[in-house]
């Protein structure tokens, strides 16, 4: 069996929010879909042990907001890559409460939804929720921001609560760096994100930053921070 022809099912990048009395939170996932159109009905999968998860769970709401293409990797990480436990993600991101009382993000959005939970499935590691569309607007004109360019592109990672990771996923970028490493010059070593994957390749270095192709690790500026979660570069290891 080869997992990897999964990669091939198509995706796009939102941001589910949700509420649990007077607090808000939201993760990135990639698997939403319309169920049914009449009446208009969505449906989102959520990991059991987000807090997104229990906040959905107790509320029965949840907003989706649709990410545009050229969101930037560091927002994708605040809401990706770090937990609503330790700190509030929407502290500084422009939004909105909307009228089921979870947030709608207002920048690097184009559309939105708010849905009322109808049914729930269970999915083992997962909660499917699907829900009545209850409010919707779009906010900018903009291309949406779809997984497969999320990962090709901007060279994104699935953090491991995602449905669609695959345990093989760092294997084979592994293999890959062993292959190229040949090829590199003692200063071109790339180091890894201990937190959330992101493989930090000096020969591309990270335009986001500012920071020039061709700069080593070590060059990197002591406030340099994960493109994608926002650690320090203390958080990085060599990649052997
Ligand atoms: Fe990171």
């Amino acid at each position: 069996m080869d997992l990897k022809a999964l990669r091939n099912i198509s995706y796009g990048i939102y941001i589910i929010s949700s509420k649990k009395e007077d607090r808000i939170n939201g993760q990135i996932a990639n698997t939403v879909f319309q169920t049914t159109s009449e009446p208009a009905t969505i449906a989102v999968c959520i990991n059991k042990e987000n807090l997104t998860h229990e906040f959905i769970t107790e509320s029965k709401v949840f907003s989706v907001s649709v990410l545009e293409q050229e969101t930037d990797m560091k927002f994708i990480g605040r809401f990706g890559f770090k937990s609503g436990r330790d700190e509030d993600k929407f502290k500084g991101v422009n939004h909105k409460i909307g009228v089921t009382g979870a947030p709608i993000i207002r920048e690097n959005t184009i559309a939105f939804m708010e849905a009322e939970v109808v049914m729930e499935m269970d999915a083992g590691t997962h909660t499917l929720f699907v829900g009545k569309v209850v409010e919707a607007g779009n906010i900018k004109k903009a291309k949406p921001l779809t997984y497969d360019y999320y990962h090709q592109v901007k060279k994104g990672v699935s953090p491991k609560t995602a449905p669609t990771y695959i345990p093989k996923e760092e294997k084979s970028e592994k293999e890959i760096n062993i292959e190229k490493k040949g090829k590199e010059s003692e200063k071109m070593i790339k180091y890894k994100c201990t937190v959330c994957g992101y493989i930090y390749e000096p020969e591309k270095g990270d335009s986001e930053s500012g920071v020039k192709p061709g700069t080593p690790f070590e060059a990197l500026p002591d406030d340099w921070e994960c493109p994608i979660c926002g650690v320090g570069k203390d958080e990085f290891e060599e990649v052997s």
